[in-house]
């Protein structure tokens, strides 16, 4: 254990709700997921780690093939 920072990988909608508080971005079935996450997690800032290929949005739950938006607890 190197490091104690916890990144989470967020599709757009996700992101926008969680780093920035924009709700509009999501998908209304989800919301109450999201919600809870910003709950237990506060608002996440950006991280730089990319992850490419499948992957799941760690808020929503939901599989995506984009790029992820990777976001940590604090700002290192
Ligand atoms: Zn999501």
């Amino acid at each position: 254990m190197s490091n104690a920072t916890t990144v989470y990988q967020l599709c757009t909608g996700c992101a926008l709700a969680v780093a920035y508080g924009d709700m509009s971005g999501l998908n209304t079935e989800n919301t109450a997921e999201v919600v809870d996450f910003m709950a237990d997690h506060g608002l996440l800032v950006p991280a730089t780690d990319d992850v490419h290929g499948r992957w799941l949005c760690e808020c929503c739950g939901l599989g995506q093939l984009d790029p992820a938006r990777t976001f940590t607890t604090t700002a290192a």
